[in-house]
């Protein structure tokens, strides 16, 4: 399966089982990187193609209302139609690129749950007219429900997903942190117990999934959205291994589960290792790309303060049209978060790995 060779573009169905199996037998994970325009998108295509790695694009509900224009009023339409409009950039350029992409959306809590259906009509059109679907998956995070909810809520909607090629990502347990005020917990308030989920949990999480469809767990190690002081959770990876064990003594197959690591910003690389080995395909970054493309920016408007307050330099009376372009400094932000995405290839092994041919 490692060298099996893949059609460059958007993978789903067959073609995403076995970039997640690739993974896992070759023992990388890919960085999963939140996008909210064309910019971030053609950032995160650029480096993945640099460095000769798959990637996994993904949409938060408040990334694709952004995608879609914040003028619109907030409303699921809105959020639906801005994730239909960053997949079909990416369908439409991911090729060129010479890889091969995910295209996921991330955390959709209880009251999200119409925005997935609407997201999953717009694939069933899509699979109809050109035999595939938008996305290679969507996640649900029901974690906040008791665990039987969750577990059925996910099963309605991967027999959904199952017949259009589509994968599932579930929460068990809760992250810490706040993202996109979805999924989130004040770290202060969080019942420090739930940040570390139950290996029974995903065994039942097994039970129920599997035979339904293709699926993915976020589980909580003590995982932490943003970046915060050291010291506050500590991650216990363990807790995969655990799981993995369990599943193996009840089904015989080993590292049965495709874990995703949530909250990976700031982790240390030893953890990021462990949790690898554990079979953690997928790792979520989003707070250290943000940061990287403000970061840029921030220092070409230091390095070119004139541009930003007047069209004609007070000082040298000449234009300064060629400075304040924003494709100038927008294109600053793109290198910066993708220098910071080379970091993620090479901590997470997937460099000069990707299956495209
Ligand atoms: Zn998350």
């Amino acid at each position: 399966m490692q060298n099996s060779h893949l059609k460059p573009g958007v993978v789903w169905g067959e073609t995403y089982q076995q970039l997640v199996s690739a993974c896992k037998k070759g023992g990388y994970a890919l960085p999963a990187v939140n996008v909210i325009g064309t910019n971030s998108i053609n950032a995160v295509l650029e480096s993945a193609a640099r460095n000769k790695s798959d990637i996994i694009i993904q949409l938060s509900s408040g990334g694709a209302q952004f995608f879609g224009g914040p003028s619109l009023a907030d409303s699921l339409t809105a959020r639906t139609l801005g994730a239909i409009s960053a997949a079909q950039h990416v369908h439409k350029m991911a090729e060129h690129y010479g890889i091969c992409v995910v295209l996921h959306t991330d955390h959709a809590n209880k009251s999200l749950i119409p925005w997935v259906e609407a997201m999953i009509t717009h694939s069933a059109d899509h699979h109809r007219q050109s035999g595939t679907p938008l996305f290679s998956s969507h996640m649900l995070d029901l974690s906040e429900e008791p665990l039987a909810d969750n577990l059925a809520e996910c099963r309605r909607i991967l027999a959904k997903l199952a017949p259009l090629g589509m994968s599932l990502e579930i929460e068990l347990g809760v992250t810490g942190g706040e993202e996109d005020g979805v999924g989130s917990e004040d770290l202060g308030s969080a019942d420090h117990s739930r940040l570390y989920t139950q290996p029974e949990d995903v065994w039942q999480a097994y039970e129920t999934l599997k035979p339904i469809g293709h699926f993915s767990v976020a589980a909580s190690f003590g995982n932490v959205h943003g970046v915060y002081a050291p010291g506050n959770v500590k991650l216990r990876p363990e807790i995969l291994d655990k799981s993995q064990k369990l599943i193996q003594q009840k089904t015989g197959i080993e590292k049965a589960v495709n874990f995703v690591f949530h909250g990976g910003s700031g982790s240390d690389k030893k953890d990021i290792e462990n949790a690898i080995s554990y079979g953690v395909f997928k790792m979520n970054i989003d707070t250290d790309t943000q940061f990287a493309f403000a970061h840029g920016i921030g220092g070409y408007v230091a390095q070119n303060p004139e541009a930003f307050q007047a069209q004609i330099s007070p000082t040298t009376h000449k234009p300064l049209k060629s400075l304040y372009d924003p494709r100038k400094w927008l294109r600053v932000g793109e290198k910066s978060m993708g220098a910071r995405m080379d970091e993620a290839f090479k901590d997470l092994g997937s460099t000069g790995r990707s299956l495209a041919a």
